[in-house]
């Protein structure tokens, strides 16, 4: 029976870090990061989420403004907050939270984005940068997974990764964190499943994260004895919300595993946390050594 990789007593374990990083960085600076989250219109499940961001922030010191953007906003009057923000030195770090209308170009203005207050790490210059090691600001959820790994205390140089879902914020940078730690890696996406070839992949995985968001995706059966399972996935089904592999059956196989809810998403919005963390080192260290 695995045991079980709980994400919010994680989570707490972060926090407590982080804020005592932030109770330095003010004793330092005589100032705490701040954090900007962009969202544009209000609907109820990104108010929600956006809340419970604000909570962890303010849990750990860091100063948090929601600024709430017309569903109506053109792309030029985005880009131009966006460089308000860009040039305020009391702004350390800026998320775009998604989804946004059909008629903004979300990747380029995440790439407008400073790249030193790039909180989510998505911006080219820093997706780079995260390539070749040189950058702290990494990708929130593919942090996340590392952490959950992490916890485990096993010693992954040389296991077998497989990854399920290759998206530009989960799987591909994964794969890059992974690749870091020694980690033989497989990214597995839709065409894997549609040659009939995913199970293969997954019976063979020490390590198996599953980020495609499908219900159940992933068999227990298909999970290898003894393997670490992070699951990223969110789905709601009927009887709440699911994750993309079969929890309960791979519960019996699997050495860790996450649950949906639980896991994943608590370290998440920690990782969010400490790239604003990171953003106001980087541009405080820069300045006072400059
Ligand atoms: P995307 O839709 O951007 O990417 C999904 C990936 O899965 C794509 O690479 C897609 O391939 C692949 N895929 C789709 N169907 C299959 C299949 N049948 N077999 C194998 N691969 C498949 O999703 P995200 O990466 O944004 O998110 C994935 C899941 O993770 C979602 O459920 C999301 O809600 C959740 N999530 C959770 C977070 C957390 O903090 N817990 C954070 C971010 C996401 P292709 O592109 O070729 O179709």
């Amino acid at each position: 029976m695995a045991q079980l990789l709980d994400g919010r007593a994680l989570a707490k374990d972060i926090k407590a870090g982080l804020s005592a990083q932030v109770a330095r960085l003010h004793k330092e600076f005589a100032q705490v990061p701040r954090m900007v989250n962009i969202m544009i219109g209000n609907d109820d499940g990104s108010c929600a989420y956006a809340n419970s961001q604000k909570k962890v922030a303010q849990a750990i010191g860091i100063e948090y403004e929601l600024v709430n953007l017309p569903l109506d906003i053109t792309q030029e009057h985005l880009s131009a907050e966006i460089s308000r923000f860009n040039a305020d030195p009391q702004v350390n770090g800026i998320m775009l939270h998604k989804p946004v209308p059909e008629h903004i170009d979300y990747n380029s203005i995440a790439n407008l984005v400073q790249i030193e207050k790039d909180l989510e790490g998505i911006n080219v210059a820093n997706i780079g940068k995260m390539l070749l090691g040189e950058t702290t600001i990494i990708p929130c959820t593919p942090q996340a997974v590392m952490e959950h790994i992490k916890s485990t205390g096993v010693d992954i140089r040389g296991k077998e990764a497989v990854i399920v879902g290759a998206s530009g914020i989960v799987g591909k940078p994964l794969s890059i964190l992974l690749v870091e730690q020694y980690v033989t890696v497989t990214v597995c996406h839709i065409a894997t499943s549609e040659a009939g070839r995913l199970e293969e992949h997954v019976r063979r995985a020490d390590i198996l994260v599953v980020a495609v968001g499908r219900a159940r995706l992933i068999p227990g059966l298909w999970i290898k004895e003894g393997a670490i399972v992070i699951d990223v996935g969110i789905n709601r089904v009927e009887s709440g919300i699911v994750g993309d592999v079969d929890f309960d059956a791979a519960k019996e196989r699997a050495a860790y595993i996450t649950p949906v809810p639980g896991g994943v998403g608590p370290v998440t919005v920690c990782m969010l946390m400490k790239n604003a963390v990171e953003a106001f080192k980087l541009q405080n260290i820069k300045r006072r050594d400059a």
